[in-house]
């Protein structure tokens, strides 16, 4: 069951909209999460890019358990930074970004926040309504519930479609669901 406040998709959507046309983008195209993250003056490192970190966490985030994470992001001295994980393929960097600016730019607290056992790394974790709000502006900054039906009525596969956007086809297939295409499109075909 959905938690997520009325209006709250459409509100989504809208965004998606007008960060496209902050950064000049038809609200068809795609939308690269490296440049939103710029636009909104977010740093993005890679974890061998943070300033003081330790050889054997490095070691350990990126070569022994490079699959345990995706992204964190991290504010110190009016300064926010998400840490992408560069191991996975880019649909799955693509959408942990995503994230992550969504909750940034959903203002969310972080309701607990900790520090890894070296007490290096500050890690955040989001209540429920907050990380399916995030997955909701996340998916809708990927892909526009516009531009995919477009695209999609242009007749052009999900590998395809999934690839154009820089999203995984998982992602693809859930906001095909979620957005209400499916239905649509089989309603209309009768
Ligand atoms: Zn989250």
């Amino acid at each position: 069951m959905s938690q997520l406040r009325r209006g709250f998709k459409t509100w989504c959507e809208n965004a998606a909209a007008s960060y496209r046309r902050d950064l000049g983008l038809d609200r068809a195209a795609p939308l690269d999460p490296l440049v939103l993250a710029r636009h909104l003056n977010i740093v993005v490192w890679a974890p061998g890019d943070i300033p003081g970190m330790k050889k054997d966490v490095l070691t350990h985030l990126t070569m022994s358990d490079p699959d345990s994470w995706d992204a964190v992001t991290i504010q110190s001295d009016g300064v926010t930074a998400v840490i992408l994980n560069s191991a996975p393929e880019l649909g799955r960097r693509n959408n942990s970004l995503a994230h992550e600016l969504s909750h940034i730019i959903l203002e969310h607290e972080p309701a607990h926040v900790f520090h890894t056992p070296d007490g290096h790394m500050m890690m955040n974790e989001y209540n429920a309504v907050h990380e399916e709000e995030a997955n909701c502006l996340a998916g809708a900054l990927l892909l526009p519930r516009e531009a995919l039906l477009k695209a999609i009525k242009a007749g052009q596969g999900d590998t395809a479609l999934a690839r154009h956007f820089g999203v995984s086809t998982d992602l693809l297939r859930m906001r095909r669901n979620i957005t209400g295409i499916n239905r649509q499109l089989a309603y209309s075909r009768g």
